[in-house]
């Protein structure tokens, strides 16, 4: 297969070698609006590290929507996607999106990963859950095979889905959990977020949740992650708040942890990141911002959200709360 460096749209792609046993596959787990976003494309100034993004919204905002990708061009346009889908797949035209959905809708689900963990799955699902996996593995490689990086990072944070990444017993899988405070994640998903990158509606909006349901979702999601640590997936935590303050840090934390020394990166300083384009697929649309940003911990849930509400999602949300530090000091 043959291994192309360079394309025609300007966004960077990394140089280093996926060696014989293959890329890493850096998954971020966790319920979204927990800065994943700037994290990932952190991650991504590394040149041994290529992020794709939300690949689990591949199948119907790119396939189906052509929506934009992060290097400016539509899904279907974008150089990087075409060799990907032709080297994975022999073509995008060669993979049925509605397939791939009904599979997702079927079995990527929080409530489906005990059974999937403890097996009991018939034959059919299983394999089923192996052809669901393969869609995604495939990319990964291609995606390592065509930039020539050493790691692959998918932000879908899906939890379910490294669960069922697990039946591709050759992939390199570690897991990032990235946790945020629950009152700052449900304070965030109140807001009203433009999507830009939609092609099917003018003024798309990200979906909004009530606070109580952010925090059932919250506590959700991060058991879900916990749950890969007895299954043997190696799982890292990242907490946002960490994150923001020790930004240099936490990324060579993290690279560390998907197998990367440190090496000299000009583009990380010690409080803010220089963001280049990128090809993520989908995701928050902070993954369109470009240039030097500095780093720093939002944290306007603290006035914003009301304090019966912030009481409120605590409660809910209290035993993990306390159990990523968040409790008995001012993170
Ligand atoms: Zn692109």
């Amino acid at each position: 297969m043959s291994r192309t460096r360079r394309h025609s749209t300007g966004a960077a792609l990394p140089q280093g070698g996926a060696g014989d046993t293959g890329p890493t596959t850096l998954f971020i787990g966790g319920l979204g609006r927990s800065g994943t976003t700037i994290l990932e494309l952190s991650l991504a100034t590394d040149s041994r590290v290529v992020s794709l993004g939300e690949v689990t919204h591949l199948w119907r905002r790119s396939l189906l929507d052509n929506e934009t990708c992060g290097c400016g061009l539509g899904f279907r346009s974008c150089p990087f996607w075409t060799q990907v889908g032709e080297l994975a797949f022999g073509g995008w035209q060669e993979v049925d999106p509605a397939r791939v959905i009904a599979l997702k809708r079927r079995l990527d689900r929080s409530i489906q990963t005990p059974r999937i963990g403890l097996g009991l799955l018939s034959r059919s699902t299983r394999a089923e859950v192996r052809e669901y996996a393969s869609y995604y593995t495939r990319i990964y490689r291609a995606a390592a095979e065509i930039t020539g990086a050493s790691v692959v990072i998918d932000s879908s944070k899906q939890a379910s889905l490294p669960h069922l990444l697990r039946a591709d017993e050759t992939l390199d899988l570690r897991v990032l959990h990235c946790v945020r405070d629950s009152r700052a994640v449900a304070y965030s998903w109140t807001k009203t977020v433009s999507r830009p990158e939609s092609q099917t509606e003018r003024h798309a909006t990200m979906v909004r949740y009530p606070p109580p349901l952010t925090a059932a979702k919250w506590v959700q999601h991060n058991l879900v992650v916990e749950g890969l640590r007895p299954r043997g997936v190696p799982v890292l935590r990242v907490r946002y708040e960490d994150w923001a303050r020790l930004p240099r840090a936490e990324v060579t934390r993290a690279l560390a942890f998907a197998g990367l020394e440190e090496q000299p990166n000009d583009r990380l300083g010690d409080d803010s990141v220089d963001l280049g384009p990128s090809h993520t697929c989908s995701g928050n649309p902070a993954r369109f911002r470009h240039g030097v940003i500095h780093v720093r911990s939002d944290e306007k849930w603290r006035s914003q959200l009301p304090r019966r509400t912030q009481r409120l999602v605590a409660g809910v949300t209290l035993p993990l709360l306390a159990a990523y530090g968040y409790l008995g000091r001012r993170t």
